[in-house]
């Protein structure tokens, strides 16, 4: 039973010690706040398990960044002896190397995380978190069970990925929460999905010298601008990644040698096919993990495995709040993530009044050649605008630093989608290229700021670069010109 008011353990427990809990909690305490974070992480099907921080820093953003650059520096490497460097020819990468350089890394920021939380004075809590009722918490520890009051609560558990209900599928596959720390080189790879995550995971093991293939079911990249996302499969394609398209995985099976047979569909012609391979990643989506949280004791509603949250991310009972990837219909990036829990702390503690805003978040996907996008996309303008007030900036370029090691710049691309008429407002940015994330993000504020074509076309390049493309724009797609570059310097 719940203390009566005033009478709690804590102003607040944030449930969830991730990007969006951790910043929240930190906030929180700043401005004066009792406060206690739980984190526990559940292990993987094959056992895999780690510290606190989430999401990113374990088995996200942070280990894959890593991978990748690990696979971009190979390509570096090649490139490097076009450029006069005298390179073994026979370079390979070590797997385990590489894995335990990329743990060490995690480690300290497990290490570091907790060091901070204790010095900024949050109660870490290493237990799984279930509601007793609105006001209480249940905190399932390793060594026992502790019950906890709080005024507020915090849910910010985030998510999991998704398994397939097919045979072999717990059993034999892995997702992208056993990838980073896999104890065997991953060999011929089946990555199922095609979101960022599967794009990212197959980009980096081809560049690693393995064989990845991507099963396809319906598009690639959904959510993103389907034109770019075509160009980043195409650009994948021609580093000899195939993709199987319009095919689902019926089932996995492990031969007496130990590799798995995938038997696989496809879903416009009916024809089933199977292949051998040594490893099979899902990367098929993410679940909000809102099963262990009891929220029904609390009378938190629970919509398709995530929280609807109100513009001050409050839940449906009026102290109970969610952030970051576990709420509705917004965009699961830690920036986000940290920025909601930061704002919400705030204004629970410190009278701020500030919203999160949710619009125009820049990203990128960390494929081979990058690709990184802010604002709208080509056909989300069009719904919003109509096609007759949308313009569409666009063109091919060609990366100084290509020319020598004979890289391929077919696909390096960039466009701007903007209003036709008056200001020229500029809508949407997308870019596909080198340093993809470095290149966007400055534009990002310049779109925030209300970016015009006529800023853009009068902002002067900074040559040669990449980023320089996007004030070169000059052709539309509408006036059918051909969208090649003639020339580099002038
Ligand atoms: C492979 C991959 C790559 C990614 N790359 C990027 C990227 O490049 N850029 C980017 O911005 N984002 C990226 N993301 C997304 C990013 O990781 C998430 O948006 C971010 O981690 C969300 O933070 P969160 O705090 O909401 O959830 P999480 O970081 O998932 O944290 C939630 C924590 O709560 C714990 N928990 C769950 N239930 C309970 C409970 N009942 N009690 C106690 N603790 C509980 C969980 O175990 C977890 O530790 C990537 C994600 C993946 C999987």
């Amino acid at each position: 039973m719940a203390p009566a008011q005033g009478n709690y353990d804590y102003d607040l427990v944030v449930i969830g010690g991730g990007s969006a809990g951790l910043a929240c909690a930190k906030e929180a305490v700043t401005n004066g706040a009792r406060v206690a974070c739980l984190d526990f992480v559940k292990p993987t099907p094959i056992g895999t398990k780690w510290g606190v921080g989430g999401t990113c820093v374990n088995v996200g953003c942070i280990p894959k960044k890593l991978m990748h650059q690990a696979s971009l520096l190979g390509e570096a490497v090649h490139e490097a002896a076009a450029y006069g460097w005298n390179v073994d020819d026979k370079i390979k990468p070590d797997w385990s190397k590489l894995v335990s350089s990329v743990q060490n890394h995690i480690k300290s920021v497990n290490w570091v995380t907790r060091v901070d939380l204790r010095d900024k004075k949050v109660e870490y809590i290493n237990g799984l978190g279930s509601f007793v009722d609105s006001h209480t918490l249940l905190a399932k520890l390793k060594s026992g069970e502790r019950t906890i009051t709080a005024q507020s609560f915090v849910i910010a558990v985030g998510g999991r990925p998704r398994y397939p209900e097919i045979p072999g599928a717990v059993e034999y596959g892995i997702t992208s929460d056993d990838l980073f720390s896999l104890d065997h080189e991953p060999g011929k790879t089946l990555v199922v999905g095609a979101g960022y995550i599967g794009l990212e995971c197959a980009g980096f093991l081809k560049g690693l010298g393995y064989e990845p293939t991507v099963m396809v079911r319906s598009i690639v990249l959904r959510g993103f601008d389907q034109q770019m996302a075509e160009l980043v499969a195409a650009s994948m394609e021609e580093r000899g990644i195939p993709f199987l398209r319009k095919t689902v995985p019926l089932s996995v099976e492990k031969q007496e040698d130990g590799r798995l047979l995938v038997k696989y569909e496809n879903t416009e012609t009916g024809e089933v096919s199977e292949d051998v391979f040594d490893t099979v990643l899902w990367a098929i989506g993410r679940k909000g993990l809102v099963d262990d949280l009891n929220l029904p004791n609390a009378g938190v509603l629970v919509h398709k495995d995530k929280i609807q949250v109100d513009s001050l991310e409050t839940t449906n009972v009026g102290h109970i709040y969610a952030v970051g990837d576990i709420i509705y219909g917004k965009p699961e990036l830690t920036p986000v993530a940290v920025l909601a829990g930061r704002l919400l702390a705030r204004r629970l503690f410190a009278n701020a009044t500030q919203r999160m805003d949710y619009a125009d978040v820049a990203t990128t996907v960390f494929t081979p050649l990058e690709y990184a996008c802010v604002g709208l996309s080509e056909e989300d303008a069009i719904k919003t605008y109509g096609e007759e007030e949308v313009e569409v900036y666009h063109g091919y370029y060609k990366p100084t630093e290509f020319f020598i090691p004979q890289k391929s710049v077919r696909y390096c691309y960039v466009k701007a989608v903007a209003e036709r008429n008056g200001q020229q407002r500029v809508y949407g940015l997308h870019y596909l290229g080198p340093s993809a994330g470095e290149v966007i993000q400055g534009f990002a504020a310049a779109l925030k700021s209300g970016l015009t074509v006529h800023t853009l076309m009068n902002t002067v390049g900074i040559h040669p670069t990449t980023a320089e493309e996007f004030t070169r724009l000059s052709i539309t797609k509408r006036s059918g010109l051909d969208p090649t570059p003639a020339s580099c310097c002038s």
